[in-house]
């Protein structure tokens, strides 16, 4: 496969720049994070009432400290996937590793070399090597109690992973309901525009609806719309806080760091 040129990152051997990502996550449809431990079940099934049909709901939000959350493992995950599929489909070298596939083995796969680690691997790492963005735990600004949907959603269960399951004709799910904030940052080392402009990127899909976290998504759940609010710039000899982007000087840098990524796409051959 052709080789793209990107901004190659520093290493962790030199530490030439800290990055601080503050954003902000909108629920646009209901979600559900994750299938829960049965504690979590009992305190939403003691949240939304006694309403429910069956013993427990079946699907209700990961809750951590009184907040809704959703890991950053989940996130990063999703950040990941979108970026590496439209880099594979600008033609940027982009490999396989970390991509489930419900059926047989990707038409073309490629894996890029730990020397030479390709775009997603050199900023989201590998299981073997690690990568240079971090994310957190994504937490609803409101008690858990205040970002349930009122009422459990019932649905039937078509998945093959369900229809297993003896007797549970349907599933009763307790998302977190539309219109929930949550917040979070990323933090990076030696970050490039590149990358930053990727992450404005995913932002920009997702004002249009595209980009889900959690499960059910093909049902209508896990819409989400992000919104970076702050980038906090720092130096590394010695330490300091080099420099904030807030408010319209964010939007210029992000832009700016947006056509970065936009050129190293219009840099492969399709
Ligand atoms: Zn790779």
């Amino acid at each position: 496969m052709e080789e793209v040129e990107f901004e190659r990152m520093e290493g962790f051997h030199k530490l030439r720049s800290l990055w601080s990502i503050e954003y902000r996550v909108t629920t646009l449809e209901p979600i559900l994070t994750q299938a829960a431990t049965e504690e979590a079940k009992e305190l939403v099934d003691s949240i939304i009432g006694k309403t429910i049909p069956k013993d427990l709901p079946d699907a209700v939000p990961l809750i951590l400290g009184n907040r809704a959350v959703i890991t950053g493992n989940a996130v990063k995950g999703v950040f990941r996937h979108v970026i590496s599929a439209q880099l594979r489909e600008a033609g940027v070298p982009i490999c396989y590793q970390g991509v489930k596939y419900t059926e047989g083995k990707p038409p073309e796969e490629w894996q890029c070399k730990p020397e030479n680690p390709c775009f997603a691997c050199t900023w989201f790492g590998t299981p073997s090597r690690q990568g240079a963005l971090y994310f957190s735990f994504l937490k609803s600004v409101d008690d858990v109690e205040g970002v349930l949907a009122g009422e459990p959603i019932p649905m039937i269960a078509l998945r093959d992973d369900y229809r297993a399951q003896r007797g549970r004709a349907f599933l009763m799910l307790a998302p977190v309901r539309e219109g929930v904030v949550f917040e979070g940052y990323i933090r990076g080392e030696n970050l490039s525009r590149e990358i930053l402009g990727a992450l404005k990127e995913v932002q920009d899909m997702s004002e249009r609806g595209f980009i889900r976290f959690g499960g059910f998504k093909t049902r209508g759940f896990g819409s989400v719309k992000i919104e970076i609010t702050r980038i906090e710039e720092y130096g590394t000899t010695p330490f300091e806080l080099r420099r904030v982007y807030e408010g319209e000087e964010l939007q210029r840098f992000l832009e700016e760091c947006q056509e970065a990524y936009h050129r190293l796409m219009g840099r492969a051959e399709r």
